[in-house]
């Protein structure tokens, strides 16, 4: 039920439109009018960049501003601070760091990162072993975590560090948010395959966090970070139109085959229809999960979705170069510096053979394949949990790598 919400949200994007164009206006001042019209994240509570209205109407915001040439936010250029990062933040944080965050955050005037993976847990990102220290009222940090992404460029930073070893390990941490430009902080990018370097190694050396940027209650860390990884595997409420995207890009290499009714050819196109139905089906189910989103509830939704959009994305890219030909294995020129970019991934998206070698890192970010599918199998099919060695057993006592 819309209860008049399309209306009114209709209306303020009008008003926006009015007295900021988008081509009169320069992109900053265009993103933090739209936070503060609250049309930054329209389910978040006004005064804090939302409308307080349900989150489904945020992609008809997000298209009638694209059509309008507004710039993009930075829900796609600082995804994971101004996604998830966000969320978090206003749903654990103080007021002051509320006010002092969510609005650069979403401008992308203010460029944040994840800090979670450590080189010894991934999955298991429970037996982290980063360690913050209370001192009076700040704490002090010391670790290593891996594969941030954006770490390189970034000011701030969503971090989980253990803060009880006592405790078992789910029960005996806590999450900040951290000032990536202060001394101790060193980021060292790695380099992938893609020939970007956009993940880092990040070492934390007596970094210091003022007790007032934790987010949540000390040692509930956890719930906080789960809070966090929904919101990282609802991926932001953007569901992509019919035939958008990926497939489209091999859609338009078919159309441009001078040979349309060769065997190889009518070959390419009937695996290429495959695949194509494959995306409508994981398009049907992210609207699904949109929707149950807007209804308030929160379940193994965000992991199935998750799971459909890496296996069916992976097959895809895999099978890409086929419709291509050999101009689907070769790299366009000065792909190495792009990838470096904010909103790199979007723009990865634009060519087959970038796709192609960014592909696994999909079944791996925010939690891997297999991880989706013990999710599911315990909270959807109700199967018995995994064996656990370590349940209830002091993190400092636990066998760790
Ligand atoms: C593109 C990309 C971006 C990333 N960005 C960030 C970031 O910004 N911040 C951040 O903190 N991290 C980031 N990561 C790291 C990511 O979260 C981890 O790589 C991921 O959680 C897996 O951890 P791991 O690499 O240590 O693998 P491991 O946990 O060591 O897993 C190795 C293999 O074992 C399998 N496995 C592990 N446990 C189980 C189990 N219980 N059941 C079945 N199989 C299992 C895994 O599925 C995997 O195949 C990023 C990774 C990628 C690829």
């Amino acid at each position: 039920m819309d209860d008049g919400y399309s209306a009114l949200v209709e209306k303020v994007v009008d008003q926006l439109l009015e007295d900021h164009p988008p081509g009169d206006t320069d992109p900053v001042t265009f993103l933090r009018a739209q936070f503060d019209a609250g049309l930054a994240y329209v389910w978040f509570p006004p005064g804090e960049g939302g409308l307080g209205v349900p989150s489904d109407l945020q992609a008809m915001v997000d298209e009638r501003l694209s059509q309008a040439g507004a710039p993009p936010s930075g829900r796609v250029t600082n995804a994971i601070a101004a996604g998830q990062g966000a969320a978090s933040i206003l749903a654990y944080g103080s007021e002051a760091l509320r006010r002092r965050c969510l609005r650069p955050l979403f401008t992308a005037e203010m460029m944040g990162c994840q800090l979670y993976s450590e080189p010894g847990s991934g999955s298991d990102l429970a037996s982290l072993a980063t360690r913050a220290v209370r001192d009076g009222d700040e704490w002090v940090v010391n670790g290593q975590k891996v594969w941030t992404s954006g770490a390189h460029r970034a000011d701030v930073a969503i971090l989980l560090a253990r803060t009880d070893p006592d405790a078992p390990k789910h029960a005996g941490l806590t999450q900040f948010v951290l000032n990536m430009r202060q001394p101790g902080v060193e980021v060292r990018p790695l380099r992938q395959m893609s020939g970007g370097a956009e993940f880092n190694e990040v070492f934390l050396t007596d970094v210091r966090i003022p007790d007032s940027d934790r987010l949540g209650e000390v040692n509930d860390g956890w719930s906080v970070s789960q809070h966090t990884l929904v919101y990282e595997r609802y991926n932001m409420p953007r569901v992509p139109r019919r035939g958008e995207g990926a497939i489209s890009l091999a859609v338009d290499a078919w159309k441009q085959r001078p040979d349309q009714t060769s065997p190889a050819a009518l070959a390419i196109k009937a695996e290429l229809m495959r695949h194509w139905v494959d995306m409508e089906i994981v398009r049907l189910l992210q609207m699904r999960a949109a929707a149950l989103r807007a209804s308030g509830t929160s379940g193994p939704e965000g992991s199935l979705g998750k799971l459909a959009v890496s296996v069916v994305g992976r097959r895809f890219a895999e099978w890409a170069a086929a419709v291509s030909g050999p101009e689907g294995v070769l790299l366009e020129e000065g792909y190495d510096s792009y990838v470096d970019e904010p909103g790199a991934m979007r723009r990865m998206a634009s060519s087959l053979a970038m796709l192609c070698v960014g592909s696994p890192g999909t079944s791996i970010a925010g939690g891997t394949d297999q991880i989706q599918r013990n999710i599911i199998g315990d909270r959807v099919l109700g199967l018995p949990r995994e064996p656990a060695v370590d349940r209830g057993v002091p993190w400092s006592q636990t066998l760790r790598n």
